[in-house]
């Protein structure tokens, strides 16, 4: 395969000489540099490429030009290729208009012309663009593949392991010939699925989710017996937590359940992130958290499922699913929160089979030409929505309560009711799900009138009563009635300390009932449910623990 491409495109023939010369300087021998004068010379460009089989991994467009400005291009240039990454040029007087035609079409960045010198203001956005391409999967891998079936709860839950931890896979529905032939090659039958073949060959069957971390490189089981900081939760504030922590030198491991990146893993667009003026996807943000721990030597544990806690002397003891222990001088929770089912007849049985709990992304594909339907009405239901209706035919954002004002942002609610594609029911719940292997229909129901009416859907994707799983704390660590862990001046009532506490001073701002064991970020009463205070949250519980450690 021939070297991908980027291609810029102005109609200042002088502007367009010199992007051309700066990216061929430093990406040139990778990378084939192409420009064109217009958008639509751009676009005949990028035509052939698709039809030679060519790859192209950055656009960048001016924004002002004649007949198709640099948005209409790059809305258009996405159809041919949606993983390029694309950026704007704008001069310094239309930085406002850029911003805004950012919020509206997927944007990566934007850049002011002219940049001098490019190694500080232009090879850093592209550098970064070029890493959010490679994310995307759009490159040369020895890949893992995936076998299954199209709405099997079970084949799902491996895709959206593997996704969520950023590992390049390629999937086969097991009824189509490479799938049989897959199948066939590994010796296992129709209903051996989900199959995982792993780059080197060998085959999984119906693997644990546990199983397939190992083949693909990500850790399961700790180097160590023991630490001076365990982290519980590879959210932002578990991720914030371990930057600090490995960067201040303390022996500091993560232990994560499922996928490092936590709810803000699910973001389509973070837009409110300090410094990020153009956004980042949540996967992007905590994959790069991830690997800054990880250079500092933070252990991070995937599939490792803490279920108890306790205190045994100096030690703070965490046991894993499998009754395996590990212990510290010092612990923080950063579990986060997670959304509770949505009950009613048929949601459970479709769940995973076109029933999903958060953004589930690896859907987005198979959701063209579809109804989806999207419940809640904060934020990252806001996001969901306009993440989802670029590819489904419509999107219904079914809310409870009878605005939207009071729960999402002002930004999100202007870009839903700028979409041409997406409803906003008010006043409506989701009262059942029709389907036989997957979901067909949905029957909503009005709240004020009672009025039921059953719609074709081919997707739910469920944002509501997102609540901290912490029966695993009962009986060692106080929380309050909803299960959020109280903190530091919470934990004191009437100049009282809390029951059980046996140190001569009060407990630290993040410190738990229990002396050496923080929490941070969302599973914290009374805490700013946003990825800044969580990894903020995170960083200062580190200086916490050090000041525990010290007067030990
Ligand atoms: C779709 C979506 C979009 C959002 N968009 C924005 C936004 O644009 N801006 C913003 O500021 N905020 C946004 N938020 C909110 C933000 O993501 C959260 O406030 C933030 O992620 C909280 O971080 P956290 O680390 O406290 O917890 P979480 O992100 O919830 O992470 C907790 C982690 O702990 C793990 N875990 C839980 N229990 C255990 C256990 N027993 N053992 C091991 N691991 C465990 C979980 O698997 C999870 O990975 C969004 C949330 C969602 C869902």
């Amino acid at each position: 395969m021939g070297r991908p491409a980027m291609l810029t495109v102005d109609d200042d023939q002088a502007v367009s000489r010199a992007v051309a010369r700066d990216l061929r300087r430093r990406y040139g021998e990778d990378y084939q540099i192409l420009r064109a004068s217009s958008g639509a010379e751009a676009l005949e460009t990028l035509r052939e490429i698709k039809l030679r089989g060519g790859r192209v991994a950055i656009l960048l467009a001016d924004y002002r030009m004649p007949q198709m400005n640099g948005v209409e291009f790059l809305e258009q240039a996405m159809d041919l290729f949606p993983n390029a990454r694309r950026a704007l040029l704008t001069a310094y007087a239309d930085t406002d208009a850029a911003i805004r035609a950012i919020n509206v079409v997927d944007v990566d960045h934007y850049l002011l012309k002219p940049w001098d010198p490019p190694d500080e203001k232009f090879y850093p956005v592209v550098d970064a663009l070029l890493e959010a391409w490679q994310l995307a999967g759009d490159r040369e891998v020895e890949e893992v593949k995936v076998v299954g079936h199209r709405w099997s709860a079970a084949s799902y839950q491996i895709r959206d392991f593997l996704a969520r931890n950023l590992v390049p896979y390629r999937w086969f529905a097991a009824d189509e010939p490479e799938g049989r032939r897959l199948l066939d090659a590994a010796g296992a039958g129709p209903e051996a699925v989900p199959l995982v073949v792993t780059p080197d060959g060998r085959p999984l069957t119906t693997p644990t989710a546990a199983e397939v971390a190992a083949v693909v490189g990500l850790s399961t089981a700790p180097v160590r017996d023991f630490y001076d900081l365990i982290i519980v939760g590879g959210g932002p504030a578990g991720l914030g937590a371990a930057v600090y922590g490995a960067s201040e030198g303390l022996r500091t491991v993560l232990v994560e359940r499922k996928a490092v990146g936590g709810q803000a893993g699910q973001s389509a667009r973070i837009e409110n992130y300090l410094g990020f003026p153009d956004g980042v996807s949540g996967a992007q943000l905590t994959d790069r958290a991830r690997r800054q721990a990880v250079k500092f030597e933070a252990e991070v544990l995937t599939t490792r499922d803490v279920v108890g806690v306790a205190a045994r002397g100096g030690a703070r003891v965490v046991r894993f699913g499998d009754g395996t222990e590990l212990s510290a001088h010092a612990l923080i929770i950063a579990t986060g929160v997670s959304y509770r089912p949505l009950v009613g007849p048929g949601l459970a049985e479709l769940t995973g089979r076109g029933v999903y709990y958060g953004s589930a992304s690896t859907e987005a594909a198979s959701c063209a030409d579809t109804d989806v339907f999207i419940v809640g009405g904060a934020n990252s239901a806001g996001q969901a929505a306009l993440f989802f209706c670029r590819y489904a035919r419509s999107v219904t954002l079914v809310v409870r309560g009878d605005t939207l004002e009071r729960s999402m942002s002002y930004y999100l609610i202007q870009q839903i009711a700028g979409t041409g594609n997406i409803e906003v029911r008010t006043g409506t719940e989701i009262a059942q799900a029709h389907g036989t292997d997957h979901l067909e229909a949905l029957t909503l129901i009005d709240n004020k009138t009672g009025t039921r009416s059953t719609l074709p859907a081919g997707h739910l994707f469920v944002f509501i009563g997102a609540e901290p799983q912490t029966d695993w704390l009962d009986g060692a660590v106080s929380r309050d009635a909803r299960g959020f862990v109280y903190t530091g001046p919470d934990l004191v009532v009437g100049g009282r300390r809390p029951v059980g506490w046996d140190r001569d001073r009060d407990p630290y701002y993040l410190e738990s009932s229990v002396p050496g064991v923080f929490a941070a970020g969302d599973v914290r009463a009374n805490s700013v449910k946003r990825v800044a205070s969580a990894v903020g949250e995170g960083a200062m519980a580190v200086t916490l623990v050090h000041t525990f450690l010290e007067t030990q």
